[in-house]
């Protein structure tokens, strides 16, 4: 059975960056409370008194949800000008966390501006976390950048080999090795250099030595630019699961060189594009038609598209962690297509396909699920499928996942509660979405079943 109807053509290539850096406070995003957890209300006050913006659109929680649901507009993050004048920094989005607040800078060429990094680093002790891919190409760079007119500083660095396949434990032993033999303190500061295994990796071991020490990351990969960087979800994975083991552990900033991605391979910049995907179809309608019109240039790496989709991202990403930072409900829907997608990480043999492939081909899944629940109709489907065809990402998982292989391991999914495999799904208007365990679990099985041989 084909699982999409068939598609329209696409809506085409319009380079401008036409589209407000803003989002429009109306277009929808959903927010999700679970049983037992603070009333909509509640929620709508504390996320309009910490942001300072109205929030409007609250649809009442549903009463026949068994996790209860209820949805609510989104609203725009503190984002301030650059951050002084002769800054490289073209724009700083505020993670707002209270007391562990942290800017994410963004810009070009911004590891040559050492007072960004030198102002988060607290002790007199630095070690860099990196990999063996990294290191030849910017690792210097961050030496320099730590150390420049701060003499007193003493940098360290651990190499790690390079893979998904080494984001566990055995792995990041070396990083504490590392900094017990450099007699590192309490005070001392862990830098993650690298992508998204290297920031998840070093922000655990951050989280953990000496029972937490401050961190920077500074991602170099797209998918860490725009997702995996911000947000303090660190750790590693189990052979049994995903990111099975780990912490919510917060960076003191974040440093985002856009120039770091002239060295990424296009397959990498690809994964991290399903992210960029993903932000618009759960909860930035606007976003998403941004998307449509400027996916070519950001395949061809146009630095002001580039730009443009990090910073978006990045606003989405720091106003969900603001408004549920140990992802009580919301934040768990930036989670959409990652249960099929961790599914096929873990039945594949981890960096076999990339994050960013595997969630490709989960998002078709989860939008799949969506039209059989008569959640959304064809025009959602044909768009998100067109996009994810357009960033030539899977829309489809692998032959070697079967029905019986995608079950076992969803079985152990983190959004598994008392038993019961909670899912994002897309609901209604482009840009909205639940997480919720209510839903026909016929539609779940009929999913599989279309997009699995056996
Ligand atoms: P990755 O860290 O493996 O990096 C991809 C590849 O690019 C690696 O080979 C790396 O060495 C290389 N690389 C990195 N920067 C480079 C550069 N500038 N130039 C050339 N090569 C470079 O993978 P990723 O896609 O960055 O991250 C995926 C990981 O992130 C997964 O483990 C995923 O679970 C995790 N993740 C975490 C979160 C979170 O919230 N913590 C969110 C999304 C993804």
């Amino acid at each position: 059975m084909a699982a999409f109807p068939s598609l329209r053509p696409s809506s085409g290539f319009a380079p401008a960056l036409s589209a407000s850096p803003r989002r429009s406070s109306s277009i929808p995003a959903a927010l999700l409370v679970r049983r037992h957890d603070i009333s909509a209300v509640s929620l709508r006050s504390l996320s309009g008194d910490r942001l300072g913006v109205k929030q409007r659109g609250m649809r009442p929680r549903s009463s026949g949800d068994p996790l209860g649901i209820c949805c609510a507009s989104s609203s725009p993050v503190v984002e301030k000008a650059a951050a002084a004048a002769g800054s490289k920094v073209s724009t700083v989005v505020d993670v707002d966390l209270g007391n562990r607040s942290y800017p994410i800078y963004i810009g070009s060429d911004l590891l040559d501006e050492p007072d960004l990094l030198q102002r988060h680093v607290h002790g007199k002790g630095v070690l860099i976390v990196t990999n063996t891919t990294v290191a030849p190409l910017y690792l210097d760079k961050v030496v320099q950048a730590l150390t420049h007119g701060n003499p007193n500083v003493s940098v360290e660095s651990v190499i790690l080999p390079d893979g998904e396949k080494y984001k566990e434990m055995n792995t990041l032993m070396k990083v504490f090795d590392k900094a017990i033999e450099s007699r590192l303190d309490r005070r001392c500061t862990f830098v993650a250099l690298g992508g998204g295994v290297i920031g998840d990796m070093c922000g655990f071991a951050a989280a953990s030595f000496l029972r937490g020490v401050n961190f920077i990351q500074i991602p170099t990969t797209l998918m860490a630019q725009v997702d995996s960087s911000v947000g303090g979800k660190t750790g590693v994975n189990h052979p049994l699961g995903k990111n099975m083991i780990g912490t919510f552990y917060q960076p003191q900033c974040v440093l985002i060189d856009t120039d770091t991605l002239n060295t990424l391979p296009d397959r990498e910049l690809v994964s991290g594009i399903a992210e960029v995907i993903k932000y618009g179809l759960i909860r930035d309608a606007e976003f998403f038609e941004w998307q449509e019109k400027n996916m070519q240039a950001l395949l061809a790496r146009d630095p002001s598209a580039l730009a443009y989709a990090i910073k978006r991202s990045c606003e989405n990403k720091a106003e969900v962690v603001s408004l549920d930072e140990k992802e009580g409900g919301l934040r768990a829907t930036l989670n959409l297509g990652h249960t099929f997608g961790h599914a096929i990480e873990n039945g594949l043999g981890y960096g076999e396909w990339l994050h960013g492939e595997a969630v490709g081909a989960g998002t078709v899944m989860a939008v799949d699920m969506s039209r059989r629940l008569g959640w959304i109709d064809d025009s959602v489907v044909e768009r998100a499928l067109s996009i994810l065809q357009q960033a030539r990402l899977p829309t489809g998982p692998p032959d070697a996942m079967t029905v019986e292989k995608f079950k076992s391991i969803m079985a152990v999914d983190k959004k598994v509660a008392d038993g019961l495999l909670r899912l994002i799904l897309l609901k209604g208007p482009l840009g909205n979405c639940v997480f919720t365990g209510d839903y026909d679990r016929n539609a779940l099985d009929e999913t599989l079943r279309a997009f699995c041989k056996c």
